[in-house]
């Protein structure tokens, strides 16, 4: 029911059928929501009946009356979208006070500074979310929190349990003169007024500012709308045997299997959540309501193994009572997800292929986060860099400078700095700083404060409520531990410890990385790491898709193979040059003045193409390496600097002069779409005869030194006509066959080429008439095919995203309907004419989820992503076998 009816009125309804004490109440559908937004904002016919009716019965059910004076029933108004959107919409709490029933309130509770408390945290609430009174430009809070703070100062309070009776009593005062100053009408007494102000400000969150960026970002459709559930109110705030918490059925940061939560005593939820006073951890509620805990112990197994899902739940004790709020599966971090998922397999709460749809691949990314490098962590320690410590609310480890407000944090990041951002408390203004800062501090609040939840879902670092940050954002200082620090200085942060040090601490892969490439010491093995071996292998038994990896080292292979990589699908031959001696060759192949000079300069090149293709294939032994002929605009290579062309001249040979007209010959105005590609191998062949032949004397020479049978695959780049691809087919063809003559031995291997330009997949057929394989470079493809530059996107590819003309940067995520029409076309055509044709993809979008997904439903063999992108395709790839089975091809 949650399309309908919203998560929390789904989860209220489902925890009432099972028989759980939830407070009654009625939830207005998602329809109604998309029904206000087309009409203007009015009401569909009958709904004000219909609620009339539902809140009469929520009326029997409790023995109190909307607006009684004597035994008033109060509700609250909470939002509540399909899925979670934490603290982006607005809920109304203690609805149905006004100056009469507030006495009532009083007097059934027998504490009437509570009823009090209750009536300004209304007016308060109402005013901001209703009637949008908010702080002003230049102002650091609201009107209703100044005023607050006034009377605290006046009473030398520092709690807000220090202001007695009167003092709230006068603060409704107070509040309600703010409410008449800022709108010119007196706050609304009639609580029927109250209730339908209350649900338009609620339906109407859906649009507001905050909701729409996190839609974005979170790729949730817009007509998806918010349901509003009513809810009869129960209080934490009666008193001492009165109090409310919020729980986890498992640790949400570690994943490990136990109750997880906390609580306050005399309190109402938001005073939790908003982090304004610090609560207790769950276990010592056996203490202080030993009945309430014994419930919620049964509540909370109950739950977890009717959703099978770990869950979130929010609970209030009423007078020793316990109610259930909320419940919902809860957020968590990417090592929370893959341990939790592989252990209720392992409990046999899921199946393995629930366990594998379950998890984001993309938060695999956080298991492969950095940690601090440990000597240099150690010597921060013992040099008395640790400042403080906070809740760990984000595991990984961060190191950055210090940026004291989301603004700055968003435009340091631009600049290219590392950022921490610090904050008193975050709220929901703040994400998008959140979002570029490498971690989060902050002063205030628990492990569910706003900064927790919403760093832990972006798999951000973060340490909570460091109680003992002074933070003076005016000034942008931050003192703690005696010392001083300002925007700019730097601090790191221990997300898995909590702890906050002072200066830079450099950080290295994390445990995971570690023992997967083989550097774990000795030790206990990690749970989470045992969890991904469990997750990768279930993957593995489930995918059809092959993944294979972008790389050009030995070393980037090896972390590649031990992440799962199960070949090379392309090794961009270019990258191998620019290291050492070999530019210097590479330079003067490309500015040779005739074939002469360009073979002399090959000669060069050859024994060092040569040790670098056999670095690969040792280390990728028999598994099928494919390697690209040279690609890249040759002004890539050439010198820029005067200094350096004037020492290529010398070792040319050749006066400067003659060397800078050479360079400025070969400018090109749109390099991208110049002489690149398998041009180079049309005006060059003696490049392309070279590359082949270094290639296959270095299969060669691997096959009889270590035994194994290399498999290379030879690509050739930027294709668009059948003839280029045969012109190089022979060349390759012919330097392959002299290499095996005179080495005396065969090496089987593959001809093929990228499909990435329009007109080689719509003439697919013919290609493939030499091609033995096909491989996507959905890069260039996406470029030409939109005819956006790829160098140049970024100047306004936020633009049309923000404008919605795009659902997502292209470059990131396939266009199916675009790019992937190509690639059908091409995929049929080409295995029409070549029905052993070989199809993959190498472009970026190989190590995309949404886009694996597409590839397996194109039927591809196989799809090449860069080394720490593997186990995300992995995964990616089972979770496309389990939603569309297909035969294996
Ligand atoms: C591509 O175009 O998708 C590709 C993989 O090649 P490159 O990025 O090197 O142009
Ligand atoms: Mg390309």
């Amino acid at each position: 029911m949650k399309d309908l009816l919203g998560g929390k009125g789904a989860n209220l309804a489902e925890m009432c059928k099972l028989g759980l004490p939830v407070p009654p109440g009625f939830t207005l559908s998602t329809e109604v929501c998309n029904w206000v937004r087309d009409h203007g904002g009015r009401y569909p016919r009958g709904l004000r009946t219909e609620v009339k009716k539902a809140l009469e019965r929520v009326e029997g059910d409790m023995g109190r009356r909307f607006g009684n004076a004597r035994n008033p029933l109060l509700v609250s108004v909470r939002s509540g979208a399909r899925v979670s959107m934490p603290g982006m919409m607005d809920t109304v709490l203690n609805l149905g006070l006004n100056d009469r029933t507030v006495e009532g309130l009083a007097k059934r509770s027998g504490n009437g500074r509570f009823a009090w408390d209750a009536y300004r945290r209304f007016v308060q609430m109402y005013g901001d979310v209703v009637l949008g009174i908010k702080a002003r430009k230049g102002e650091h809070s609201s009107p209703f929190a100044r005023a607050l703070d006034d009377l605290k100062r006046k009473r030398a309070a520092t709690e807000d349990t220090d202001l007695d009776e009167k003092d709230l009593r006068q603060l409704v005062k107070t509040f309600k003169g703010i409410v008449l100053r800022r709108t010119g009408t007196p706050f609304p007494e009639n609580p029927n007024d109250q209730l339908w102000g209350a649900i338009g400000a609620v339906f109407g969150s859906w649009d507001n500012e905050r909701a729409i960026a996190y839609r974005r970002m979170e790729s949730i459709p817009d007509d998806w709308g918010t349901a509003v559930s009513v809810v009869a109110m129960v209080y934490g705030n009666m008193g001492a045997t009165s109090g409310t918490g919020v729980a986890f059925t498992r640790d949400p940061a570690t994943g490990e299997r136990r109750f997880y939560g906390e609580y306050l005593m005399n309190a109402q939820g938001e005073d939790v959540v908003a982090g304004i006073r610090t609560p207790q951890p769950i276990a010592k509620l056996a203490r202080s309501s030993p009945q309430a805990w014994r419930e919620l112990q049964a509540v909370q197994s109950m739950l977890e193994r009717h959703y099978r899902d770990m869950q979130d739940l929010e609970f209030t004790i009423e007078d020793g009572r316990l109610f259930m709020l909320q419940c919902r599966a809860g957020k968590r971090t990417g090592f929370a997800a893959v341990r939790i998922a592989v252990e209720m397999v392992k409990e046999r709460l899921i199946t393995r292929e629930e366990a594998l749809l379950r998890i984001d691949p993309a938060s695999l990314d956080q298991l492969l986060q950095p940690v601090f490098d440990p000597a240099a962590i150690q010597k921060a320690r013992s040099a008395g860099r640790v400042l403080t410590r906070g809740l760990n609310a984000g595991p990984g480890a961060a190191t950055g400078m210090i940026a004291f407000t989301p603004e700055r944090a968003v435009a340091q990041t631009a600049a290219g700095k590392a950022v921490i951002l610090v904050r008193i408390e975050t709220s929901p203004e703040d994400i998008s700083g959140m979002q570029a800062s490498m971690g989060i501090l902050t002063a205030r609040g628990g492990m569910t404060s706003h900064a927790a939840l919403v760093a832990r879902q972006m798999g951000k670092v973060c340490v909570a409520g460091a109680g003992e940050l002074e933070i003076d954002h005016e000034r942008r200082r931050m003192t703690v531990a005696g010392r001083t620090y300002k925007e700019g200085d730097w601090i790191s942060l221990d997300g898995t410890s909590g702890d906050v040090i002072e200066g830079k601490v450099p950080t290295r892969p994390s445990p995971v990385i570690r023992e997967l490439l083989g550097r774990r010491g000795k030790g206990r093995a990690d749970p989470v790491a045992d969890a991904y071996h469990s997750l990768m292998r279930w993957s593995d038994s489930f995918r059809r898709l092959k993944v294979r990896t972008n790389a050009d080292q030995p070393d980037q292979c090896r972390t590649a193979l031990a992440l799962g990589a199960e070949g090379i699908g392309l090794c961009r031959t270019e990258h191998m040059f620019f290291e050492g001696s070999k530019i210097d060759a590479v330079r003067e192949m490309i500015l040779a003045e005739d074939t002469a000079g360009r073979e002399a300069a090959l000669r060069k090149l050859l024994p060092l193409q040569r040790k670098d293709f056999e670095g690969i294939f040792r280390v990728m032994g028999s598994r099928p390496v494919t390697v690209r002929t040279l690609d890249p605009p040759l002004h890539e290579f050439l010198p820029q600097a005067e200094k350096d062309v004037r020492a290529l001249a010398r070792s040319m040979g050749i006066p400067t002069a003659r060397l800078r007209r050479k360079i400025s010959a070969l400018h090109e105005l749109n390099p991208m779409l110049g002489h690149r590609g398998c041009r180079l191998g049309m005006s060059f062949p003696e490049i392309t005869r070279t590359q082949a032949r270094a290639l296959f004397e270095a299969a060669c020479t691997v096959a009889r030194k270590t035994g194994k049978k290399p498999r290379p695959e030879i690509m050739i780049p930027l294709v668009a006509t059948a003839k280029e691809l045969e012109l190089q087919a022979a060349e390759v063809r012919s330097s392959a066959d002299e290499v095996f003559r005179r080495r005396g031995m065969k090496i089987p291997y593959l001809l093929g080429t990228m499909i990435e330009l329009p007109r080689a997949a719509l003439t697919a057929a013919e290609i493939a008439r030499t091609a033995e394989f096909f491989s996507f470079g959905t890069n260039d493809l996406t470029q030409t095919a939109y005819g956006i530059s790829r160098d140049d996107a970024g100047r306004f590819i936020p633009l049309y995203l923000d404008k919605g003309i795009f659902p997502r940067d292209p470059f990131a995520g396939l266009d199916e309907e675009g790019v992937g029409r190509l690639m059908e076309i091409a995929c049929a055509e080409g295995r029409a004419s070549n029905p052993a044709l070989k199809i993959g993809i190498c472009g970026e979008h190989g190590g995309d989820p949404a886009s694996v997904d597409y590839c397996h439903r194109l039927g591809l063999a196989y799809v090449s992503c860069s080394p720490y992108r593997v186990p995300i395709a992995r995964l990616a790839a089972a979770q496309a076998a389990l939603r569309s089975p297909m035969e294996k091809n």
